[in-house]
């Protein structure tokens, strides 16, 4: 392994990449780009699954398709030996018009690679690539690119499809790029890094009637003000001053006209918590305090509160593996030990919650990566002019090799 600096235009001077996987920049950014301009929705990436696979076993390396319907998993062997070890790339694109006017900007409507996906399938890409050709580890290598990481929970659909019983490993990892921090930089923290995402719809049902008349009415719309203001107290009152937690109401429908008090309310919005115990009260809590209040006024309520992904908690010996891995590929000015965790979701919680690993941010740069003229607004994750920076794939896929070949070279971490 040959160590070579970083090419002109990344951020970070004391960069050790892998020589071969520089070399192979150019294609890699040539997969992602493609990848870029043909974006594909949750469970529907057949064709981004089809060039992932083709490239892998045009590679020399067997495939498994179909696993959560459209996910791929490249097994690749080193010397005979039991151990295992998992990196994980998402393949879906999101329902976003693009404005950037670029080669590589999307060809279909209303689709956009807004989240790097399209990057973090080359990245991974370009460690397969490399891996196959350097066999020098014990045990087996998985590359695991998964569907429907947008809402669609493409991490479990895998898992209850069988993944970890056809891929036995160890631990697990994953990564996605962050803009806003210096291009090619990494980042992590122990414990939770993402919040878990939960939905909540509540019905009010009261009693309509003439708006002059309203004694003879249960008025939904005060019972939806006041649970509104009442649920609020649950995050200052309720839950510890020192764990975060969201509650957003983002809609209150009711009502038809000036002279008509409505017959019944609904609330809907969402819950962000980094723990379950904490997911746990705020669900109590907003069921009782919307009970009672509902009750004191002589109406009712049906309330459902749905979890989408759990919150993505990293786990200890994983995370310093992970942290040792990122000084020796981008130094140690390039590694932030202690990112703030954020209230997005992240389905490969799911995955963590399966098996032990850890997920980190390799940052995305402030932007200027891009071409003038490009688009409209910043280049945040889900804008319609964000573009995934090319410069980080060598950075990514250099992370990925040295993280499998030395987790497997090492005793096992538990
Ligand atoms: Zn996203
Ligand atoms: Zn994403």
């Amino acid at each position: 392994m040959t160590v070579a600096m970083v090419p002109p235009g990344a951020a970070i001077p004391t960069m050790n990449l892998i020589d071969p996987i520089l070399q192979f920049h150019d294609e890699l950014t040539r997969i992602r780009r493609e990848i870029h301009a043909h974006p594909e929705l949750a469970y529907e990436e057949v064709k981004t699954a089809e060039l992932v696979a083709r490239k892998l076993e045009e590679w020399g390396i067997p495939v498994i398709r179909g696993l959560g319907k459209t996910g791929v998993v490249g097994v690749i062997k080193g010397r005979p030996g039991t151990r295992g070890v998992g990196l994980r790339a998402d393949m879906d694109a999101l329902p976003l018009q693009e404005h950037n006017g670029f080669a590589h900007k999307s060809r279909h409507d209303g689709r956009m690679h807004a989240c790097g996906h399209d990057g973090h399938t080359a990245m991974l890409l370009g460690a397969a690539h490399h891996l196959a050709k350097n066999r020098d580890f014990d045990g087996t290598v998985y590359v695991i690119f998964q569907p429907a990481e947008e809402g669609g929970g493409g991490a479990k659909q895998m898992i209850d499809d069988g993944l970890f019983v056809q891929c036995p490993m160890e631990a697990i990892f994953g990564m996605h790029n962050w803009p806003g921090m210096a291009a090619g930089a990494m980042g992590v923290v122990a414990g939770p890094m993402m919040a878990s995402s939960n939905e909540f719809e509540l019905t009010i049902h009261g009693k309509g009637s003439h708006a002059a008349q309203p004694h003879m009415a249960i008025d939904p719309v005060m019972v939806a003000v006041q649970v509104a203001q009442s649920w609020q107290t649950i995050v200052s009152r309720n839950a510890n001053p020192l764990d975060a937690a969201v509650l957003s109401i983002t809609q209150i429908h009711t009502g038809s006209a000036t002279n008509i008090i409505p017959d019944s309310a609904q609330m809907v919005g969402t819950v962000r918590t980094f723990t379950l115990p904490v997911l746990d009260m705020m669900e109590q809590r907003m069921r009782e305090v919307a009970s009672h209040t509902a009750a004191a006024f002589g109406a009712r309520v049906e309330f459902e509160f749905r979890r989408n992904y759990p919150p993505l908690i990293n786990h200890g010996p994983e995370t310093e593996f992970a942290l040792q891995v990122m000084k020796e590929v981008v130094g140690s000015d390039g590694v932030k030990k202690d990112v703030q965790p954020t209230m997005g979701a992240e389905d490969f919680a799911f995955m963590l919650l399966e098996k032990p690993g850890c997920y980190v941010f390799i940052g995305n740069g402030d932007g200027l990566h891009r071409e003038s003229g490009h688009g409209l607004g910043p280049c945040n994750l889900h804008n319609p002019s964000y573009d995934f920076n090319d410069s980080l794939l060598p950075v990514g896929a250099s992370y990925w090799v040295r993280l499998a070949t030395g987790f497997l070279s090492r005793p096992p971490l538990r």
